[in-house]
């Protein structure tokens, strides 16, 4: 089966946004073995709307539509669909319902030309819009299929992917269970990671292994086929076991968990109560923890010590051993972490102390961070040396200090 997906939206031709969609769908169908061989773009235009389906029907069999279907004048696509292949449009019930629901959910105004949402190619399978309230739809006629599925690619993507491709799988024939994990990593880079798992990235067939981009982490996607989930999780299994074996290290969690969720989900866990201790970073990596609902059980509370006397005045710590050491020190990021362990009475301390930049802290280059973790029956520092800017710099140091606080809770 040969498919074009044709992206129909002014603001992608006017460089507005990216054709996200396209990259979206032809991955999902690469999985499911159906070829693009071609990804059209065009306008909120009718004609030329139409022409780019008549070229398409001349060398695919399977067309795909993103955008369009909205209640306003310049959503055009199952209109221009209906004509051109000569069916007529219904008002679908189901989407009615799931529109009105819609509108009750969230408290607007219903206005008529958002019953146009309702109205579906007559004959065509709906595709259900969990997630706003033009419904998607595929249909059949004169030897092609067409689906058609809405812009925004958060409406856009579950769809396609929980509708759209049970679908054509059904057509294809191909009812194979497409299972995907995907893993993260921290405090590696993708190249060195890549590095580090070539041997498996390259002899993979199913499952498949491919580093996904994403703004915050560097990942590995596993994805496996096969009859059934279970027999899918079970091709995705000896992988991860390899890749644990062999860049286990930087594993902190896998498909959405985020450094802190991770971390605050080990502290709850574990029934562990925490505190810390920041200067450079001056209540970041707090505010992280913060963010994670639940957390209350655990995180006590901390205080930001910027300068020398709010680290010995406020906090306590020796001022001995800041003129022999520094703050920018592994035995001031000791002190900071057992210092506020001990203050706050939690079973975990974290200090956090370093030179942000751009200029030089105390005699160490910008970038120099050092992480203290304290436990009751030890006290760990780690040193980073990182490169960003002052800003970056500061958030990957907290970043790192949840890292390294998630291997330390796993260790234990
Ligand atoms: P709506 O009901 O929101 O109007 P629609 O199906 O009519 O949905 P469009 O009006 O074409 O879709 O696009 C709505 C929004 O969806 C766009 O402003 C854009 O943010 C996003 N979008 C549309 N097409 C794409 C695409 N190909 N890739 C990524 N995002 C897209
Ligand atoms: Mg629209």
């Amino acid at each position: 089966m040969r498919a074009e997906i044709i992206a129909v939206g002014s603001e992608l031709l006017l460089g507005q946004i990216t054709n996200t969609n396209a990259k979206f769908i032809s991955a999902q169908l690469a999985e499911i073995g159906i070829d693009v061989h071609y990804q059209t773009v065009v306008g909120d235009n009718p004609e030329r709307l139409e022409e780019a389906i008549q070229i398409a029907e001349n060398r695919a069999d399977l067309i795909l539509f993103s955008g369009g279907l909205g209640p306003t004048k310049d959503d055009l696509t199952k209109e221009t669909i209906a004509r051109h292949i000569g069916v007529g449009l219904e008002s679908n019930s189901k989407a009615l319902v799931s529109i009105q629901a819609y509108f009750e959910r969230t408290g607007k105004q219903m206005t008529e030309n958002n019953k146009k949402q309702a109205l579906v190619l007559s004959g065509s399978t709906v595709l259900e819009n969990r997630f706003g309230m033009a419904p998607g739809m595929a249909i059949h006629a004169y030897e092609k299929t067409y689906v058609l599925v809405p812009g925004p690619p958060h409406e856009m993507e579950p769809m396609f992917r929980d509708e759209a491709i049970p679908y054509l799988q059904l057509i294809t024939g191909n009812q194979e269970i497409i299972v995907s994990t995907v893993v993260k990593f921290y405090g590696i880079g993708e190249a060195e990671l890549e590095h580090n798992v070539q041997d498996l990235l390259e002899s993979q067939t199913n499952p498949t292994i491919a580093p996904l981009a994403s703004k915050d982490a560097v990942t590995l996607r596993i994805t496996a086929k096969a009859e059934s989930a279970e027999a899918a999780n079970d091709l995705i299994e000896p992988v991860l076991k390899k890749l644990h074996e062999q860049v286990g290290e930087y594993i902190y969690g896998t498909d959405d968990d985020t450094l802190s969720s991770k971390a605050a989900q080990l502290l709850i866990q574990s029934g562990l109560t925490i505190s810390a201790a920041e200067s450079l970073t001056a209540g970041l990596f707090t505010s992280l923890l913060a963010e994670e609902p639940g957390i209350s059980v655990s995180l006590k509370g901390g205080m930001t010590v910027y300068d020398v006397d709010a680290k010995t005045k406020q906090l306590g710590i020796d001022d001995q051993l800041i003129e022999k050491y520094g703050t920018v020190s592994s035995e001031c990021a000791e002190a900071l972490a057992k210092t506020i362990r001990e203050k706050f009475k939690t079973d975990i301390g974290i200090g956090l102390t370093g030179a942000a930049g751009p200029d030089m802290h105390d005699g160490q280059p910008a970038g120099t961070v050092w992480i203290g973790i304290s436990f009751a029956d030890k006290t760990e520092t780690y040193q980073l040396q990182l490169s960003g800017s002052r800003n970056a710099n500061r958030l990957r140091a907290a970043n790192f200090a949840l890292y390294y606080l998630i291997r330390e809770l796993e260790a234990r």
